[in-house]
């Protein structure tokens, strides 16, 4: 793939901006390498057209072709699309007894990662876990979960035979309430595929044991078919997150992005293996590179991009030296902060800076306002840009109105900018970010 790739890259190196048709032919690529990831189609077919409108007019990293630059971004859009809201190790089981509905097809997992998910809460979070089995379909089923509960030291509800998946859940809530547990696991029984009879019994546990979360165990190695069964698990049953097993295994995992596309909730945990410790949280970072199978590309891109601003930052340092600092430099200064996580978090990282954090935060000095402080930067034409000094009234008034924004905020933008050429002029090698915050202050 790899070298089919390569021939699209080598006709593909004019430098600019992304045309149409440089992002189309290194599109069509890319969406092979996601049908070969197992990315069902509908939803490989609309990540690649989102990412095809994303990508047409952006900038190509010197050093790289607009084909490995489209690779870039569409690994950047495949970790944006796998990471959900939040932290995925973090479950909602602050109330006890919080109950954990387990469910997914036969075979996916359920019962391994029940165990696995239960000696993690208890060695990490020290919660005292009830685990239950509700499998009253595969006869083993239940000393399966016993024998895992006793290898890793958490209590299983006793076997009782006869009783339905219904009664099952009833007794592990009251054993979860009266044994005094902080959370109670439910190990649903599944089926080979999608029933209705397994709906409904899914259903009817959950009407019983109003899951705090309810975690849809899918095999990572699943390919097409990992869409229907996301879909009708939380269609009917209605989940709070997936756990993708078997990512050990060759499997590329494309699932993942199947699941969180056509669901949308987030993906939890990837099992790593059978052994009782192998559940790790899920990375986006990691799972996109495997998906796309094009790390090498990627890391290039990024190196490029990396030797290109630290260039750029030297330059800049040269020219701060000798005193010159305008417009342009400014905004370049507020990228830089954007990208670093805004103001509030350079300060949190400064040495003696970190009460002005909240300060910042409460006077707006936020993102919101370095986004303005850019758009009005962008808003002066290049002269005027070079030659601050030049902008009187009616060039204000242009440019505030061109970028939405008041001359109010054009003048403080202003101001700032004296003060941090001032700074810019006084400072010496060393510290520059550090005076330079200490003149906007
Ligand atoms: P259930 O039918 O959904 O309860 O599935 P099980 O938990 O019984 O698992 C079926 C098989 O898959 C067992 O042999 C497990 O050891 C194995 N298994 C589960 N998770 C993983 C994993 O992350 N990696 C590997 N390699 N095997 C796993
Ligand atoms: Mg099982």
């Amino acid at each position: 793939l790899s070298e089919r790739l390569g021939g699209v890259f080598d006709r593909l190196t004019k430098q600019g901006a992304l045309s149409e048709d440089d992002v189309r032919a290194a599109l069509r690529e890319v969406r092979v390498a996601l049908l070969e990831a197992d990315v069902s189609l509908p939803v490989a077919r609309d990540f690649v057209k989102k990412v095809e409108k994303q990508a047409t007019g952006q900038a190509v990293t010197r050093s790289v072709t607009p084909g490995q630059q489209v690779v870039k971004i569409v690994h950047d859009a495949l970790i944006e699309v796998l990471r959900g809201e939040g932290d995925p190790g973090s479950l909602k089981i602050d109330n006890a007894p919080a109950p954990i509905l387990m469910v997914g097809l036969q075979g996916s997992g359920k019962t391994t990662t029940t165990a696995k998910l239960a000696k993690r809460l208890k060695d990490k979070q020290g919660k005292r876990v009830l685990m239950a089995s509700l499998d009253t379909n595969r006869p083993a089923a239940m000393e399966q979960l016993a024998i895992l509960g006793q290898q890793i030291g958490v209590d299983t509800l006793p076997i009782v035979k006869g009783e339905n998946a219904v009664q099952i859940a009833r007794r592990a809530k009251q054993q979860a309430t009266f044994g005094g547990y902080d959370v109670y696991m439910l190990d649903t029984a599944g089926r080979l595929h999608i029933d209705e009879v397994l709906m409904d019994e899914v259903q009817a546990v959950r009407d019983v044991a109003t899951p705090r979360e309810t975690l849809l165990v899918v095999d990572g190695l699943t390919g097409q078919d990992a869409v229907n069964v996301a879909t009708e698990f939380d269609g009917k049953v209605g989940i709070t997150g997936v756990v993708l097993t078997r990512m050990d295994g060759d499997g590329r995992g494309g699932a993942a992005l199947s699941m969180r596309a056509v669901t949308g909730k987030p993906i939890r945990f990837v099992g790593l293996g059978e052994k009782m410790d192998a559940l790790e949280t899920f990375e986006p970072e990691r799972v996109a590179g495997r998906i796309l199978g094009m790390g090498d590309i990627v890391a290039l891109v990024e190196k490029a991009q990396e030797t290109l601003e630290a260039e750029q930052m030297e330059r800049a340092m040269k020219r701060f030296k000798k005193g010159l600092f305008n417009m342009n430099d400014l905004r370049g200064q507020l990228d830089q902060m954007l990208k670093m996580g805004g103001m509030q978090s350079i300060m949190g990282m400064m040495p003696g800076m970190g009460k002005y954090s909240k300060a910042a935060a409460d006077a707006g000095l936020d993102d919101k306002m370095l986004r303005r402080q850019i758009a009005l930067i962008g808003s002066m034409t290049k002269q005027e840009r070079a030659h601050p000094e030049m902008l009187q009234a009616s060039r204000k008034r242009r440019i505030a109105a061109g970028a939405g924004l008041e001359v109010a905020e054009l003048n403080q933008l202003l101001k700032m900018h004296r003060k941090m050429a001032d700074a810019m002029k006084m400072m010496g090698k060393k510290g520059m970010l550090k005076q330079a915050m200490k003149g906007m202050m």
